[in-house]
């Protein structure tokens, strides 16, 4: 894996797929730096090597060249975060864009106007990602949000390259976290998988029972495996559809000596509210007119045991219908639980999604090891896909 660690930039211009897809208030201010900040390390170690670097980013969703999704926005909070003033191109590619780049000195940083004002970036077009390749001498890619979509500046630009292509310093670390949950983690392995539907997770779980020691299932998930395996569910989330797949997960997992661990006992509500009468109850006996919208307290006591036995653990879906604060305590228990098996030594990634906005909510993020930027693109990951972004650096 080639990073920017094996490159000196000094002199170079480095072409740098981020991912400055922040969100804007209606004043166009940013009102999360997150993503900016996550690649600010990549930046100075451009710059710092003596080195400029040339930005370029989507930013929404802009039918053609919309004001509202100019990057110009954006330049000030760049240039705040990253300590130098942003220089801006009015284009991405042609002769505002080269012209820019041109009269870039060393040290300096160059932002490009929106790469998705131009309907050929979506589309992968290979013309297109020519005239971008023509901004740099290295290609960068630090976008781990994009890197399962084979656009131009994501996928089709690196093949201009040659050898002059490599990760940023964020998609190096994500590729690294992933790596460690599915391949090179220490054992026992244990994924947590949450959520609402077995259908939207059932790759992962396929691909994953093959990785871990552990599997642990909660959230909405829940009520179709133990409606599979002759519970009664009430009013719960089910995919009756979803049961005989269920059933052969069991069953596969147990062939391939796996743990896997289902809520015993959940919360219980008469409703789906936030002030709906809730009591914990035996997941196998949920009355009708009841539904479960969190795990329960013997439950939350065996994940933590099995959390804390594990030296590696990935983290994908709250265990419960945790926007609502009364159902919230499980996926806060759980957040606990790693946070507390990361203190002892065990490696630790939260990916995909809801997690991600729920371990930031509750406070969880710097004490797990690794939280993911990419919803997308970590699913897919942990599908097993080879991502065109990550492949077209390596190729
Ligand atoms: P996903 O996008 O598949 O990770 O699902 C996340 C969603 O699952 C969240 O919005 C949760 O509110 C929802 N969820 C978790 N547990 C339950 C449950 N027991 N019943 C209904 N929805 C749930």
């Amino acid at each position: 894996m080639k990073t920017i660690n094996d490159f000196n930039f000094a002199d170079k211009k480095a072409l740098v797929r981020v991912d400055f897809n922040v969100p804007l208030n209606e004043s166009f201010e940013v009102t999360d730096d997150t993503r900016i900040q996550a690649a600010k390390p990549t930046i100075i170690k451009i710059l710092e090597d003596g080195g400029s670097a040339v930005l370029m980013s989507h930013l929404g969703r802009p039918k053609g060249a919309q004001a509202e999704f100019s990057l110009k926005h954006i330049v000030e909070k760049v240039s705040e975060v990253i300590g130098v003033q942003v220089k801006f191109a009015a284009d991405c590619v042609g002769a505002a864009a080269e012209e820019a780049v041109a009269s870039l000195n060393p040290g300096e940083v160059l932002l490009l106007e929106n790469l998705r004002y131009h309907a050929e970036e979506t589309a992968g077009d290979k013309a297109f990602a020519e005239q971008l390749s023509k901004l740099g001498d290295i290609y960068v890619n630090d976008a781990f949000g994009t890197a399962h979509r084979a656009h131009a500046s994501t996928t089709i630009v690196a093949q201009f390259f040659a050898d002059n292509k490599c990760f940023g310093g964020l998609l190096a670390k994500e590729i690294e976290s992933i790596e460690k949950v599915l391949s090179s983690g220490e054992k026992p392995v244990t994924a947590v998988l949450g959520g609402s539907k077995v259908s939207s997770k059932i790759t992962i779980i396929e691909n994953i029972l093959d990785k871990v020691d552990n599997l642990i299932i909660g959230g909405g998930m829940t009520y179709t495996f133990v409606k599979a395996q002759g519970g009664k569910i009430g009013d719960s989330i089910c995919e009756d559809d979803k049961q005989q797949l269920a059933l052969e997960i069991l069953k596969k997992a147990e062939e391939k000596g796996v743990k896997i661990h289902i809520p015993v006992d959940v919360i219980g509500a008469d409703a789906f509210d936030n002030n709906a009468n809730t009591k914990p109850m035996d997941v196998t006996t949920i009355p009708d007119g009841w539904q479960g919208l969190d795990a329960g307290p013997e439950t939350l006591k065996k994940f933590h045991n099995v959390i804390l036995d594990s030296k590696t653990i990935l983290w994908n879906g709250p265990l419960g219908v945790f926007e609502m604060e009364s159902f919230a305590k499980g996926t806060i228990a759980l957040g606990h639980s790693i946070a507390e098996a990361t203190e002892k030594g065990a490696f630790s990634l939260v990916g995909g999604g809801d997690s991600v906005a729920a371990v930031k909510q509750f406070g969880f993020g710097d004490k797990v090891s690794y939280v993911s930027t990419g919803g997308g693109a970590m699913l897919e990951s942990l599908e097993g896909k080879t991502l065109p972004g990550i492949e077209a650096i390596q190729n």
